[in-house]
């Protein structure tokens, strides 16, 4: 049931103990729409907990309170007043929506492809991040941001907008960041320690680039790892962003093994809808940023998605 943020508002006051989750492969909205509600959470007198079933990583270690995160424990049961989810529809949080007993279920999100699952959703696809939609939730409870809160939220209105350069970025996601920046946030540091990468991982990323391919008049970029590429492409991370720079596309996308016949897909657009391919996919996401799994021989996923995406071209 889709609820107001008032009412967001006051599930939160009413509740004591609360477990806050976001999706598995985490990124700074997750992770920070997460703890900046926890430190806020805490600092009522509350006993708040974040679990996120994934690994987290490392690049997040400049967010406070990132050590506390949790993995739920295999056939263990955690019981709440309230579980939070943030950032994602219920079913993209792994193993946590399952292992959690909650008296009541809040959905956060912003994210047009919300599947409406959740007991009650807050869900305002107009802010670029959930930490946007934290900002407002927290002045809506009366609160103030201390630095902890303020520097969690920052980084996921920073990354969720690539830093305020895509079009997500509005007056009111820059008053937002203004309001976090007024209390201290280090945003030169965020921004440095959110583009860190290793050796090995920047390798992988030339590695991957090596392998673009041009489709549809070059209005499509695409890069795609088989299994046997895919154990020196270790990871993804960023390779998106070198192929949106190709003038003249539209689209650019990877499609990356991942385990037997099973493929992920990541999108990014500079005007086609990718979130509606995604979805035809059984994947979501926003209008310019969408992803899926494909399942499959690796020839028959690459088919699928390449006459996805041209016939989204041709509408
Ligand atoms: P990314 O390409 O960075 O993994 O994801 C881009 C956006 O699409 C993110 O907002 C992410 O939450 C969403 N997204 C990616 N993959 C999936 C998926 O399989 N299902 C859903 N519902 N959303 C996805
Ligand atoms: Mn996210
Ligand atoms: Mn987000």
């Amino acid at each position: 049931m889709k609820i107001s943020l008032d009412e967001a508002a006051k599930l939160l006051k009413d509740a004591q103990t609360i477990i806050l989750t976001s999706h598995i492969r985490p990124d700074g909205d997750s992770v920070g729409s997460t703890l900046g509600l926890m430190h806020f959470l805490r600092a009522q007198g509350k006993d708040a907990h974040v679990f996120i079933d994934d690994e987290i990583p490392r690049i997040f270690n400049v967010l406070p309170g990132v050590e506390t995160i949790a993995r739920p424990e295999e056939g263990l049961r955690y019981t709440a007043d309230l579980l939070v989810v943030c950032d994602v529809e219920l079913k993209r949080t792994g193993a946590v929506v399952p292992s959690v007993d909650a008296v009541h279920v809040l959905n956060i999100d912003h994210h047009v492809t919300n599947d409406e699952e959740a007991e009650f959703l807050y869900l305002n696809s107009d802010d670029a991040a959930t930490c946007e939609i934290m900002h407002d939730l927290i002045l809506q409870m009366g609160g103030t941001f201390t630095l902890d809160i303020a520097t969690c939220l920052y980084t996921g209105i920073a990354t969720d907008t690539g830093f305020f350069r895509f079009s997500n970025t509005t007056p009111h996601t820059m008053r937002a960041a203004a309001d976090f920046l007024e209390i201290g946030v280090k945003q030169s540091k965020i921004a440095v320690a959110m583009e860190m990468k290793s050796y090995d991982e920047v390798m992988a990323q030339v590695k991957a680039i090596r392998n673009l391919e041009m489709f549809y008049d070059g209005r499509v970029a695409a890069v795609f790892i088989d299994e046997e590429k895919a154990r020196e492409v270790t990871t993804t991370e960023g390779l998106l962003d070198k192929l949106r720079v190709i003038e003249g596309t539209q689209v650019v996308f990877f499609m990356k093994w991942l385990e037997k016949d099973t493929y992920r897909v990541s999108m990014r657009s500079k005007g086609p809808n990718v979130s509606r391919i995604a979805q035809g996919l059984g994947g979501g996401g926003h209008i310019r940023a969408a992803g899926c799994t494909l399942y499959g021989s690796f020839d028959e996923a690459k088919q699928t998605i390449l006459a996805a995406i041209g016939e989204e071209l041709n509408r």
